[in-house]
């Protein structure tokens, strides 16, 4: 097959696909195209052997997808931020998800003493996970062992980023949704593995100092309706 076949192939195969959808359902893209209400937002690793509706068995509609190198959620990131905050706000999904993968490229690199240009910001955000967690990692002896358990700790970190986020603290406090969980795909089997990430206790954590939202039961009344605090005493009162 030329590298023109292949790309052609693709145009035959989704007439083929449009055909079948059509003679099983004939309103299935009538009924697409007028909305969407996904429950899910799943954040996932770019690689082609993880493709979210198709590991999930779910059909087109079901979930919103955000995908990147390691499936990273990081602070100044627009493009996952904006996903983040479409999802959650205006199609007000009840679950995110963070899922990582077993054999992920972009961890491996991340370990490595190279210099690879571009992507050496991107995958710094590994090495910072690795640095919380080096006294667990670095007491497996097994390196692929290490990746592993690297790859299920970045996807816990990457859960905690979704958290800091005012739209999801807002909507949570609001909606009670959405609950934020990790999973793992293992490519060698293709099953998924929920890694129990512990959400309300997570949440509660993360609001000690990343809280962007008020909680009356914690933050000082700016209304003026109460007294203010009392001043504390200088130190030469
Ligand atoms: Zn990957």
């Amino acid at each position: 097959m030329t590298d023109s076949d292949i790309y052609q192939s693709v145009f035959e195969r989704n007439r083929q696909w449009v055909k079948e959808r059509t003679e099983e359902d004939p309103a299935f893209f009538e009924k697409l195209a007028k909305e969407q209400h996904p429950d899910f937002l799943f954040i996932g690793c770019s690689d082609s052997r993880v493709p979210a509706s198709a590991i999930m068995g779910v059909e087109p509609g079901a979930v919103f997808v955000h995908r990147n190198v390691a499936n990273l959620v990081v602070n100044i990131d627009s493009n996952s931020l904006s996903a983040i905050h479409y999802a959650v706000d205006h199609l007000q999904v009840k679950h995110v998800v963070v899922c990582g993968h077993y054999g992920c490229g972009g961890i491996k690199a991340a370990m490595q003493p190279r210099d690879l240009g571009i992507l050496n910001g991107w995958l710094r955000e590994i090495r910072d996970v690795y640095r919380l967690h080096h006294d667990e990692l670095d007491a497996i002896d097994d390196p692929d062992e290490t990746l592993k358990r690297l790859t299920e700790l970045n996807v816990r970190e990457q859960c905690i980023n979704v958290i800091k986020t005012a739209v999801v603290q807002r909507n949570y406090l609001d909606r009670k949704a959405p609950r934020v969980h990790g999973w793992v795909y293992d490519l060698s089997n293709g099953y998924l593995k929920d890694l129990n990430f512990p959400f309300d206790e997570m949440l509660e954590k993360v609001r000690e100092i990343y809280r962007l939202t008020p909680d009356p039961r914690k933050d000082l009344d700016l209304s003026g309706k109460n007294p203010p605090l009392p001043a504390k005493k200088k130190k030469d009162d």
